[in-house]
């Protein structure tokens, strides 16, 4: 026991009693047990004091001149302050305690004199536990209703933006994705009703195009706890597919672990978006070719000879002009194969033929950035458009030699799967974040927003190659592990070189 505690009072108790030698024995009998006693010997002293400083409990006697004990604990009671404050009564052996009178007023206990001191303390210790629990519970009590109230007025809040929000929301169950609630919202994009939905999953609705890239999502959400904005696309009943930014948050409803998912609807955005790049792009092309004649005439010397000074901002300018060209048909490039205008034209060709050729057309590009290109080609037929995945594998080789370093080494290698051969670019370089891993497929999306503009590039070549793949009912992805280097990895089926084989 500290020294604190050793010296606190035990209790605060206020003694009313007219007998001056009653209050010496109470007094001192307390004391002596480290309560701290105050005594008065007037009920409407004892009134005062105690709505002044109210004590602990209450010793009252009952046969007092003017306001007896009955009257002063009727008051006690009658007031707020002092309520609460157990009241019990004294009584001499010789009078006649009214008991039922006692506790009907509000009192708790009676003691008798002479007092017997080990039943005093015994009673005053119960009723002081007694009072204490009381207390507890009193505030437990309130801060369970404060509790109660924050948590509607929350639920309230929630309930309302769930119920009105423009976005379409969605929650359901994290274990196995079944709706349990969704929004009117919800319901206006994907055109199904309530009942619909309700139960049912997004595999079973057909709602998503790449259910993978939703569950590769929910990985990333029971990692990092939260999801914001990540693009994909959604097929509402209509079948009009429509492309949305995503939030996933997880949240627990009824002891069960759910997911709540925020959607953004931007396909009117991005509609309006591509239709400006593209318009913008067609403008840009003409005068950009002319641009580009007019430079390459300067450069030839046939309108006279340039200084050397004349020379260097000269290529600098057709190095600038060839960027933009660039830009702008492969703006065009990905509308018009997303708009399904360009259709590859697939004819068998062989894989191994593919993989020499595309390293052979980089092989300059490496050499010259001192980096060696290991092709490992591997035989097989494919029913497949060449010049796309030409373009696809120069794309992924010149993506790997402007991001790995002088001396280091890129491989290209292919492997066969029962059904599929699997191609993959792997390099050394400064690898990407496992965030960016997918969005960098999207069109403009870099891992530095200055890689266009050092590298070269124009961040929409990874668009075009997943453009390409999946035109091949393939698929195309990226590993990587950051500063040890990045692994580009294309699979295509071998469905049709199999028939042609069998056919032939
Ligand atoms: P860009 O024209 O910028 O190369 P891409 O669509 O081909 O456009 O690539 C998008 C971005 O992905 C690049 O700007 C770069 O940030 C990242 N990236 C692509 N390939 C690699 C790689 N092999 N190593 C590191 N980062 C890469």
């Amino acid at each position: 026991m500290n020294r604190q505690q050793a010296s606190a009072p035990k209790a605060d108790i206020l003694v009313i009693d007219d007998t001056p030698e009653n209050l010496a024995v109470l007094s001192k009998m307390l004391t002596e047990r480290r309560y701290k006693v105050r005594s008065v010997t007037k009920g409407s002293t004892g009134l005062r004091g105690a709505k002044a400083a109210p004590p602990d409990l209450i010793l009252l006697d009952i046969k007092m001149p003017q306001m007896d004990g009955y009257q002063v604990c009727q008051q006690l009671k009658a007031d707020e302050r002092t309520r609460d404050i157990p009241v019990v009564f004294i009584s001499a052996l010789g009078d006649v305690l009214d008991k039922v009178k006692a506790f009907s007023v509000g009192g708790v206990d009676y003691i008798t004199k002479p007092f017997q001191v080990e039943e005093v303390l015994a009673r005053l210790d119960t009723h002081l536990t007694i009072r204490k629990l009381q207390k507890q519970l009193q505030e437990q009590n309130a801060q369970l209703q404060q509790e109660i109230r924050e948590r509607a007025s929350a639920e309230e809040k929630f309930a309302k933006a769930f119920r009105s929000s423009p976005n379409p929301i969605a929650i359901a169950t994290l274990s196995d994705g079944r709706f349990i609630e969704v929004n009117s919202s919800f319901l206006r994009m994907s055109g199904y009703s309530q009942a619909e939905i309700i139960g049912r999953t997004a595999a079973e609705l057909n709602l998503e195009i790449a259910p993978e890239t939703y569950a590769q999502a929910v990985g990333q959400l029971l990692e990092k706890g939260s999801l914001h904005n990540q693009e994909f696309e959604f097929r509402p009943k209509s079948g009009e597919i429509r492309t949305v930014l995503l939030s996933i948050e997880l949240i627990e409803l009824s002891g069960v672990q759910c997911t709540l998912n925020i959607i953004n609807d931007i396909t009117e955005r991005k509609r309006l978006e591509n239709e400006f790049i593209s318009l913008v792009s067609h403008e840009l092309r003409t005068p950009m070719n002319s641009m580009i004649g007019a430079l390459d005439i300067l450069s030839t010397g046939q309108l006279g000879t340039l200084t050397d000074r004349g020379r260097q901002v000269l290529d600098i300018a057709i190095a600038n002009t060839e960027r933009l060209i660039r830009l702008v048909n492969d703006i065009l490039d990905l509308e018009r194969m997303k708009s399904g205008k360009i259709s590859m034209q697939k004819v068998k060709c062989n894989a191994a033929d593919l993989l020499i050729q595309a390293a052979e057309a980089m092989e300059p590009m490496a050499e010259q950035a001192q980096i060696a290109l290991r092709c490992e080609p591997l035989s097989t037929d494919l029913w497949a458009d060449p010049d796309r995945l030409l373009q696809t594998l120069t794309n992924l080789l010149s993506n790997a030699i402007k991001f790995s370093e002088a001396g280091q080494t890129i491989w290209l290698r292919a492997h066969l799967h029962p059904d599929r051969i699997q191609i993959q670019v792997q390099d050394q370089g400064r690898g990407i974040p496992a965030d960016k891993l997918q969005r960098i497929f999207e069109p403009f999306q870099q891992v530095d927003a200055s890689d266009s503009r050092k590298k070269g590039g124009t961040g929409l070549g990874l668009s075009i190659c997943r453009n390409i793949i999946e035109q091949h009912d393939g698929r195309i992805w990226a590993e990587s592990t950051l500063g040890q280097g990045s692994t580009f990895n294309i699979t295509l089926p071998l469905l049709f070189s199999k028939q042609l084989t069998i056919n032939n």
